[in-house]
């Protein structure tokens, strides 16, 4: 590349924006490949570096220059893959794409580098003696543990057949979503009879009919899609219809065509078996939960069974009480599973008669981001300043500057709220750089939180749902953790902790959505500016707690499965049926229906990245209901217990074993007692 084009690259050169944030005005489509050619480049020189050195390797001349090394990559790719999720295009994505295996040979090449594994594998194993702090000791330990599970330490045959075993999991992860898709795809329920929609709502009827003039049949279609499914199976009169949904959903993969997914599973588990098995570990669950707060698969099986005992009660109250309500609104026989969302629907109707349109006035856009700012302000103390100035990727971003109670720059925000057609669905807090402190001088993050909220209309401004306020407090919980984040190495700052810890600064924030004591302060009509009513905020405490044991114990139910498919000794022998029905007996409240098979679809544990994790859903919540509990305690805008939360959790990212900066912030280790509570369960 010619010197005029690496000068003209944003991404080449120093930022001179304010705060060093990018100059999204000044880079181009154009400016993403050579940059990141360049940048890959100077990194494997920092790797030789490393490797080349004759001194003996330490914390310094290993670990700490690995980790300082591909400075400019670290530049470069959060701007392309946030713009690729939040203002994508055609052009854009196929960008993406074709740099995505740039990146992931350089990672690989980096992970498969013998000598530079050798050099870390003696620092890791000398790291007791060599006076190091715990901060570092947790990095050298985290880049060991990613170089061991790269499979770094194997050799010859075992390297080989390592990443014969990557590679084909890889594609069987994807066959199985594929499957699982085209399943979902290949089921129509097509309705041309009027009575047939009996007790669907206007907009489900309406989005079906939709859905038939685009297939161009007559009448109504219903799909396996949520949108469709949903409503359907909690508003439709007509029963055999449900149950003919209800199997339709739970059979796919599971119906003996080619997209039928049981041998994908087997060969998922028991190659899952044999890779943990040649890097050392028991079985997959051992080598996953290595670096957990729940570290250990004795740990996650005691967790669920304590759950397990504590809901049971109340799973069985939930059961009872919705059997009996449908029994009085005319059900005859058992009740089954395509009855449950449908009775439970009838029932929260009678006794709450809240629903979203009765909540959005009171929560417009501009108050609720005022009023968690503020909240922000009186627990913490800091402050956001909004700039008008910077740099934005499309006119619709805000920035805000955030400055401590001493008045020091913490972080930037970026909020990003509004559906765009460049914008993937759903919310999410990310970041375009993270914080970082090497040899005093502390970068800042630049911290970014994306939503599809509720745009304003000509005549109404933005009035979040419900669930639109705890997704803003949930992604904001996030953002504290990145802008407070007060860490050495980038490594473990922030939000770079385990998965079953990082979702606690987050879900910790939601609870404020159901405190009287903090709407009170904000919450106010958009029109009438009147106060909203204490009847409002007590139905939706109530509501929350709205068939708890039952939905608990159903998560358990799937917590059980996959701890169950990844905790085997032994290649699984038996059918997939069969495994199944074993586990799930403990967790079956319903009567069994045939040709239906919950692992056949389980795409988070054999598609995703759940495997022998999906426990670390109801793991956070019990956490954030132990960590708001001491809040209630102590007071919910406490200033001490506040500064607790920030100093031990807020600010250490992953520099510790969560459980220790746990029970440095909270005294003890957590308890399932807040949850139990706050679920309604005791
Ligand atoms: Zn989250």
């Amino acid at each position: 590349m010619n010197k005029r084009l690496i000068r003209s690259n944003p991404f080449l050169q120093e930022w001179d924006t304010p705060f060093a944030t990018p100059p999204f005005d000044k880079i181009y489509l154009s400016h993403y490949k050579p940059a990141i050619k360049k940048a890959i480049r100077s990194a494997s020189a920092e790797i030789k570096a490393i490797t080349d050195n004759h001194e003996p390797p330490d914390f310094r001349n290993t670990i700490e220059a690995l980790e300082k090394s591909g400075e400019t990559i670290g530049k470069i790719t959060p701007v392309l893959f946030n713009l690729n999720s939040a203002e994508t295009s055609g052009e854009l994505q196929a960008m993406t794409r074709d740099i995505s295996p740039l990146l992931t040979r350089f990672s690989n090449d980096i992970t498969l580098n013998l000598k530079l594994f050798r050099r870390i594998r003696k620092v890791f194993e000398t790291r007791e003696n060599s006076g190091l702090n715990t901060e570092q000791t947790m990095l050298v330990e985290k880049k060991y543990r990613s170089f061991i599970l790269g499979g770094a330490g194997l050799k010859g045959k075992e390297k080989k057949r390592f990443r014969e075993i990557s590679e084909e999991l890889a594609t069987l992860a994807l066959k199985f979503d594929e499957n699982v898709l085209e399943e979902t795809n290949s089921f129509e329920l097509h309705l041309t009879d009027k009575n047939d929609l009996d007790g669907l709502p206007d907009n489900a009827v309406e989005m079906a009919a939709m859905e038939a003039s685009v297939r161009k049949k007559k009448g109504w279609i219903f799909t396996l899609h949520f949108p469709s499914y949903i409503p359907f199976m909690q508003y439709s009169d007509k029963r055999d219809l449900r149950g003919k949904m209800h199997r339709a959903y739970t059979s796919r993969g599971f119906r003996g065509n080619k997209a039928d997914n049981r041998n994908n599973i087997i060969r998922i588990v028991n190659l899952k078996l044999e890779l943990a098995r040649l890097l050392g570990f028991d079985n997959f669950a051992g080598m996953t939960l290595g670096d957990r707060m729940a570290d250990t698969q004795s740990k996650v099986e005691k967790f669920l069974q304590e759950l397990y005992e504590a809901s049971k009660p109340a799973a069985i109250r939930d059961f009872e009480k919705i059997r009996k309500s449908a029994c009085e609104n005319g059900l005859n026989g058992s009740l089954e599973r395509w009855d449950w969302a449908y009775y439970s629907e009838k029932l929260k109707k009678e006794q709450y008669e809240i629903d979203d349109e009765i909540l959005r006035p009171y929560f417009s856009l501009e108050s609720t981001e005022k009023a968690i700012f503020d909240l922000a302000s009186s627990l913490y103390g800091i402050r956001f300043t909004r700039n008008t100035s910077l740099p934005v990727y499309n006119q619709e971003v805000k920035t805000f500057e955030v400055y401590d109670s001493d008045d020091t720059f913490l972080a930037l925000l970026y909020v990003d709220y509004h559906p765009r057609p460049g914008k993937s669905g759903g919310a999410w807090m990310t970041s375009f750089r993270d914080q970082r402190n090497y040899e005093g001088s502390d970068i800042r993050p630049l911290i970014s939180i994306v939503g599809n909220f509720t745009r304003p209309t000509d005549t109404r401004p933005s009035l979040l749902s419900f669930n639109e306020l705890t997704t803003f407090l949930h992604e904001f919980g996030h953002a504290l953790h990145g802008m407070m984040s007060k860490c050495t190495f980038e490594s473990l700052s922030g939000t770079n902790v385990s998965r079953d810890f990082v979702e606690l600064p987050s879900q910790f924030m939601e609870n404020f959505a159901y405190e009287k004591r903090w709407l009170d302060t904000w919450a106010v009509h958009y029109q009438t500016g009147e106060n909203i009513p204490d009847e409002i905020i007590k139905k939706i405490k109530e509501a929350s707690t709205f068939n708890e044991g039952y939905s608990c114990f159903r998560q358990l139910g799937f917590a059980f499965l996959d701890m169950a498919w990844y905790t085997i000794l032994n290649p699984v022998e038996k059918n997939v049926e069969d495994f199944e029905t074993e586990v799930s007996v403990k967790t079956e409240l319903f009567p069994a229906i045939d040709g239906t098979c919950m692992s056949a679809s389980f795409g988070h544990i054999f598609g995703g990245g759940y495997a022998a994790g999906y426990y670390g859903y109801k793991w956070a919540e019990v956490l954030d209901a132990d960590a708001f509990s001491y809040f209630t305690e102590t007071g919910i805008f406490n200033k001490e217990t506040a500064t607790s939360f920030r100093k031990n959790i807020l600010e250490k990212g992953g520099t510790d074993k969560p459980v220790n900066l746990y029970v440095r912030f909270r005294g003890k280790e957590p308890s399932l007692d807040a949850f139990l509570k706050r679920s309604g369960l005791i």
